[in-house]
């Protein structure tokens, strides 16, 4: 029965795989460079391997990690939505955006999600299962047979909690990063975690070359627990700690994001209170406002948000309006 994929091997895997099948090590490189550069469709199409070798894999390898159930959103609107199955059933899901000239996918690393974030559909579904390291790369290599355009950006913000998948969402960012393998810059990856202290830590501690955001959506610790029961174990005060640590030992710039929601975290004083928790750092700030599902939380008017932007007008940081529907 074919259990495995070829879609997310490492080249060391994949070395390890040729030297099985007594094969020289050289062959990998050759496997390598048509999954994840060249993107081929399939396993036949990889004309400078041996037809016995593309028979042997075929039979024993899938390609792909996931099976392609349902594309929504119009063909002309600037978000589309992907859904995915996985071998076991699970469905996942990512979305492609695009705005000018960026091509923007959004990707899961999870199916579901334990952090029960108050907003959040995918909290509401329970953590089920960590993706394998195929089948996130999958993602985007699906997406891109999919977009005309080259995808310029991937941010890990689809479902699920990156950093509590850390070990597979690094080794992918690297398959995606590899200029031999997807060839994205690293300043094109960004992973976005709600504030797993101890993951913040650790990729600081390795110097990841990726971009790191924080999802933070309150200005103060009673108000985050509100809305992100994570801050219980990781409090505001730990997480900005952690994060200056995060900028002193990578002198990269974090990118906060906020999602504004109407009458919970939109007040001008929530500006303001967020100005003096993150203005002395180097970092950017997101504003989303809400991007709605059915539940008790809404979307602010408009006149709302322009209020709570003028708050922000005296931020030293760079503050930039994102409409997402990555979310
Ligand atoms: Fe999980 Fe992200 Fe949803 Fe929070 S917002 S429950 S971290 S998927």
């Amino acid at each position: 029965m074919i259990n495995n994929t070829l879609i997310g091997k490492t080249m060391e895997e994949m070395e390890t795989l040729m030297v099985s099948m007594n094969l020289p090590k050289f062959k990998a490189a050759q496997l390598y460079k048509w999954i994840y550069n060249n993107q081929v469709p399939d396993i036949m199409s990889m004309t400078n391997l041996s037809k016995p070798l593309r028979d042997i894999l075929s039979r024993n390898y899938e390609l792909h990690a996931l099976k392609l159930l349902k594309i929504s959103g119009s063909k002309s609107s600037a978000a589309r939505k992907f859904l995915f199955q996985m071998t076991d059933g699970s469905k996942v899901e990512s979305v492609l955006m695009r705005s000018g000239k960026r091509v923007t996918i959004c990707i899961s690393s999870q199916v579901g999600c334990a952090l029960d974030c108050k907003f959040c559909a995918t909290g509401e579904m329970g953590f089920k299962k960590n993706l394998s390291v195929g089948e996130i790369v999958d993602q985007v290599i699906q997406l891109q047979s999919y977009s005309k355009e080259r995808i310029t950006n991937v941010v890990y913000m689809g479902m699920g909690e990156p950093f509590l998948n850390y070990k597979r969402v690094i080794t992918s960012a690297f398959l995606l990063n590899d200029k031999n393998g997807f060839g994205l810059g690293a300043g094109r990856i960004t992973i976005s975690t709600s504030g797993i202290v101890p993951a913040i830590q650790q990729f600081a501690e390795e110097k990841q070359p990726f971009k790191l955001a924080i999802s933070l959506n309150a200005s103060s610790q009673s108000q985050r627990i509100s809305i992100m029961p994570i801050a219980k174990t990781h409090s505001l005060n730990s997480l900005m700690k952690t994060v200056s640590y995060y900028i002193k030992n990578t002198g990269r710039k974090p990118t906060f994001e906020y999602v504004l929601l109407d009458s919970i975290n939109d007040e001008p004083a929530d500006g303001k209170r967020l100005i003096s928790l993150i203005g002395k750092l180097p970092c950017k700030l997101n504003v989303i406002p809400y991007n709605e599902i059915d539940g008790l939380y809404k979307c602010p008017p408009e006149s709302r948000i322009k209020i709570f932007l003028e708050s922000l007008k005296p931020a030293p940081f760079m503050v930039t309006v994102r409409r997402s529907k990555c979310t």
